[in-house]
């Protein structure tokens, strides 16, 4: 993988890349330099976050407010409060489902939070992403989040009845409880909005 060469394409759409070794590397980053100044922060559902060490740094530090359902879940708060604080925060952190070399990012949601906060949320963003989520293209990309995302995540999300939990493959379900409501493609970065992208030489999330 040319990191070097991936990187320039990401700089040419307009997105802030960085790339590092390893997870406590990108943890340091996170926490020592991109978060400076950050007052409050927003944070989507993100198994990459929990794996590099990043949530528990945020859990516990003191001095910036975390907007989180998972917090929200453990303190017994409203989700639904912390949803629409985060949208409106300094700064939402996340993974992507997919990146592409194109540079394109690609995420399927199925509350819309995370996509919603990435377009038209907080001025800045962080997307940690693992080296697992880089695909080809875009149609490698969908196939890979249908493929390696929707079936763990329904699963981790407790949704038994879902036909991608059951058999680990994509039934193009039409369930209540279907997580692929909102497919996103960032091909550019969006006016007035920084989009800091961490590149990390492991396999993260799903
Ligand atoms: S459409 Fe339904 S079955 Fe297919 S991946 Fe999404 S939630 Fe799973």
């Amino acid at each position: 993988m040319d990191y070097t060469a991936f990187m320039e394409t990401l700089r040419k759409k307009g997105y802030t890349p960085y790339f590092v070794k390893t997870s406590a590397e990108a943890r340091d980053l996170v926490m020592n330099e991109l978060l400076k100044g950050v007052k409050t922060l927003g944070k989507g559902g993100s198994v990459t976050l929990q794996e590099t060490g990043i949530w528990d740094a945020l859990l516990n530090q003191d001095e910036i407010t975390l907007y989180s359902t998972t917090l929200a879940a453990m303190r017994g708060e409203s989700k639904e409060d912390a949803l629409q604080k985060a949208m409106f925060a300094d700064c939402y952190i996340c993974s992507a489902n997919a990146i592409t070399l194109q540079g394109d990012i690609v995420n399927i949601d199925g509350v819309g939070n995370r996509v919603g906060a990435l377009i038209y949320g907080p001025k800045k963003s962080i997307l940690v992403v693992g080296r697992n989520k880089i695909c080809k293209n875009y149609g490698e990309a969908i196939a890979r989040i249908k493929r390696e995302a929707c079936p763990k995540n329904a699963v981790r999300n407790k949704h038994p009845e879902l036909p991608c939990a059951q058999t680990g493959k994509c039934g193009n379900c039409d369930l209540p409880a279907r997580m692929c409501k909102i497919t996103s493609r960032m091909e550019y970065a969006l006016p007035d909005r920084e989009v800091h992208i961490v590149l990390v030489d492991e396999d993260l999330g799903f």
